[in-house]
């Protein structure tokens, strides 16, 4: 006998007293927990079946670890072996995950096979990771393998992005993926328009269309932008600032750029030349030394200083909203 064998009789051993023991109330409760269960395979296992997935599940890994996954033949063995666990519990999470890992390198169509069994399951339908690790094995392709269609596989990977984002939970930063595959799909074929100013425009389209709701089934009115991550804004002014440095007379990142200011960045104050954020009560721009128009400061003369926004200056005491309104006057 191998070892391997014994291991595995020692853990069906095992498996049957424990089963014995828990049948009678995992049976009634079963149908409840796990609908998906309903579409398994008919071996009169009973509930044995997740029992057992999880046992394979254990050799399953302990096989991973041993072979060479560099080759088709080892990748598509493992498939099968992915796809017999699941078979027994396809709501089983980790074997989606863990399989398209180690299966994407040589055979990512299967990798992308078994991702799409798991979308389509009860349990991880929702489940935002099992579309965006779908949508990075295809973008991952068009960089390391020079004989794809990089465009079929980018139109893919953008496909998945999109379904990840309208999952709950779904991590903030994966719109920065989605936003940079799309500029990539523009960019690719017709590289006289430069990425940076396609990523821009994508940007622009994203944050319109998240604010009017229509391709993300969100809220139209209120503070859709606010739903913007701070990091993710940060990362948009930068684009837009790099767009003025290395394409200052570019037509549609000027556009771009205006657009995206006077509406995502209305309530912060930009430099005129490089589109660097300045400071209440700064008169030239710390990145380029341009001077800039100030604000946020009291406008009593003899104070003039920078005051925090309340109703009166806590330097001088004067009021600051009738100075604005007399202003206005
Ligand atoms: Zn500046
Ligand atoms: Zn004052």
């Amino acid at each position: 006998m191998k070892k391997s064998d014994i291991v595995k009789a020692l853990i069906l051993i095992l498996a049957v007293v424990l089963n014995v023991k828990t049948i009678k109330s995992m049976h009634t409760d079963q149908a409840k927990i796990s609908p998906d269960r309903a579409k398994i395979s008919g071996k009169p296992i009973a509930s044995f079946h997740k029992f057992w997935a999880d046992v394979k599940w254990m050799l399953f890994i302990q096989h991973m670890g041993s072979i060479d996954l560099t080759t088709e033949k080892n990748s598509k063995d493992l498939y099968e072996e992915a796809k017999g666990i699941l078979e027994l519990d396809p709501g089983f999470y980790k074997v989606y995950e863990l399989s398209a890992l180690m299966l994407s390198a040589k055979t990512p169509d299967l990798a992308i096979d078994l991702l799409k069994k798991g979308q389509e399951t009860h349990q991880n339908k929702n489940d935002w990771r099992l579309f965006s690790m779908a949508g990075n094995i295809r973008h991952q392709e068009t960089f390391f393998n020079k004989k794809v269609n990089k465009k079929e596989k980018l139109r893919e990977a953008i496909g998945f992005y999109r379904l990840a984002l309208k999952k709950p939970g779904v991590m903030p930063v994966l719109e920065k993926t989605y936003i940079k595959t799309r500029a990539q799909f523009e960019f690719e074929g017709n590289d006289k328009r430069p990425l940076i100013i396609a990523e821009l425009t994508e940007w622009s389209k994203y944050v319109t269309n998240k604010m009017a709701g229509s391709e993300y089934g969100m809220e139209g009115d209120g503070d859709m932008m606010m739903s913007l991550e701070e990091n993710t804004k940060a990362d948009i002014l930068s684009i837009i600032q790099q767009v003025k440095r290395q394409h200052p007379n570019d037509l549609e990142g000027k556009k771009t750029s205006q657009k995206m200011l006077n509406s995502l960045f209305k309530g912060i104050h930009v430099c005129g030349k490089c589109y660097n954020e300045y400071a209440a009560g700064h008169k030239f721009c710390t990145e380029c030394r341009n001077p800039v128009k100030v604000y946020g400061v009291c406008p009593n003369r003899q104070c003039g200083k920078v005051h925090s926004g309340g109703k009166f200056c806590e330097h001088c005491g004067t009021n600051l909203r009738a100075s604005v309104n007399k202003k206005k006057k």
